[in-house]
This record gives structure tokens, sequence and C-alpha cells, in this order.
């Protein structure tokens, strides 16, 4: 038996997300200063810090919403600038306010996020659709496909935002604090299914949240490295087996059945 063999396996991944030396200032305030750190493949990293801490000006200097002052962002190894593959990567914003009378539908919202950037239309076929299905499916929002988004409850229209991320099978989550104004059962079932995306699907998770009850739970008790005022968390998942269904919602199969089961008892 080859005891190493887990950890050898571990160094070799790629980096998926790189943050050299970035610092970003703000109308003359320095917002982050030289902040530096990875996330490798398989890697659950949680990020805590205090309100102002700058977590949500990092998620998005990562997705190139906003530039660096200095330093460099590299995704899958490549310079932002010169990175092509969106589809590659969910990403679902803190939660905003939506303007009421926004007319699109939950349907096309979800759909939405197969278009990356500097694809402005795509055909629709049989297979977009059923990728559209599965989202809405493992988000538990099928029946709520035909609804304007402006029309849904706060905790809804997350679940929409997340059905769009996931809707590539992205191998980078990026979440800005995803389940704040979200129910206590669609939380659990969320959760559920991050953990199955990353312990069999070889799905990297980038998360911003409060909720130290699930982070301290699932990534350890003490914080990986530091830089300024934020905390990174990490579990690394590389041992278990993998998975071979392809869609999303199979992952919350197990969960429903015991949830069910439980009711009835
Ligand atoms: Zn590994
Ligand atoms: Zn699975």
């Amino acid at each position: 038996m080859n005891p190493t063999g887990a950890v050898a396996a571990a160094s070799c991944h790629e980096e998926v997300v790189s943050v050299d030396g970035v610092s970003f200032s703000y109308q003359q305030k320095n917002v982050l200063t030289e902040v530096s750190f990875g996330v490798k493949e398989r890697d659950f990293v949680g990020l805590i810090g205090s309100n102002g801490a700058g977590k949500s000006t990092l998620l998005k200097l990562i997705v190139g919403l906003l530039k660096p002052t200095k330093g460099e962002v590299r995704l899958f190894g490549k310079p932002l600038s010169r990175f092509k593959e969106w589809d590659r990567i969910g990403y679902v914003p803190q939660k905003n306010a939506l303007n009421p009378l926004f007319p699109a539908t939950v349907h096309e919202v979800v759909m939405s996020g197969l278009y990356g950037r500097g694809m402005l239309f795509k055909r629709i076929g049989k297979q977009e659709l059923a990728k559209g299905q599965d989202a809405m499916r493992a988000m538990d929002i099928e029946d709520l496909a035909g609804k304007r988004i402006g029309q849904l409850s706060g905790g809804q229209q997350q679940r929409v935002f997340l059905a769009r991320a996931l809707i590539n099978n992205p191998s980078l989550l990026i979440l800005d604090e995803p389940t704040v104004g979200i129910d206590a059962e669609t939380q659990e079932s969320f959760f559920h299914m991050l953990r199955h995306m990353h312990q069999h699907h070889n799905m990297t998770f980038l998360m911003v949240s409060h909720d130290m009850e699930m982070i301290r739970g699932y990534l350890g008790q003490e914080p990986a490295s530091k830089a300024g005022k934020l905390n990174f968390y990490v579990r690394h998942s590389h041992e278990t087996q993998d998975c071979v269904e392809d869609n999303l919602a199979h992952s919350l199969s197990g969960l429903r059945q015991r949830m069910e089961s439980g009711k009835r008892g």
C-alpha cells in the first residue's frame, strides 16, 4: 500500500484561481492591500471576514468585474485579460434588489446562464433545454418556470440565480453569500448539493459566507490562511469516489428521500 498516494495527488492539482499581490482602492480608500492566495482544483474555500474586509470586492476582481489597482489575477493558469472560458465558471453575486417590473421569466433567467461573455446569441436546442430543466429541478423551482423573476420572493430569486450559475455544470463555482434570505430547508438542500458536487464531481468552490456553523462544520475550525482581515477556510476533497451521474438534480435525491421518510415517520 502506498500511504502517500492521496497527498502526492493533491500536489499535482492545477491552480484554478491565483491571486497574486492584488490591491484595490476605491475613491482613494484602500479596500484590499497586497492579497495573495490560491484555490486549487477540488478545494472548497470559504472566505470569512468582517464587513468592509473586501470579500465581495475580491470576488469581483476574480471574475473580472473590477480591475486590480496592483497585482494580478489568473484563472485556470491564464491572466484574466486572456481568459475566455467563462462557461467553466459559475458566479452568484450578492443578492441585490431586483426591479419588480424586470420582465424576464424564471426560465429565461436560468437559460441566460448558458451564454458566456461575448456570446450574445446561441440557438437553444433540446440539449440546452434539458440542462435548464435539470438546473431548475436541482433548485426546486420547476413550478416557477413561467413566472416573472420580479414577482418572486427574495429566497426564490436567489434559487433562480443559483440555478443560472449551475446550468453549465461549472468546474468552479464562486458564491457571494448564496443563502442570505433563503429558508432553512432550502439552505440545507443547497449545502447538501454543494458538498456532493465537491466530493464526487470534481467541482471547486470559492464561497463568501457568514454562516460559521456551515463553514466550520465542513471546512474545519481554523482558517488555512489569512490576508489582512480575510480568513480562508479550506477543505480539499480527493480520496472520495467519483460519481458517474451527469445531472445536478440527482445529488438531492438521497436527501429528499430521507426528508420524506422522516415526514412520514
Ligand atoms: Zn486532490
Ligand atoms: Zn453525484
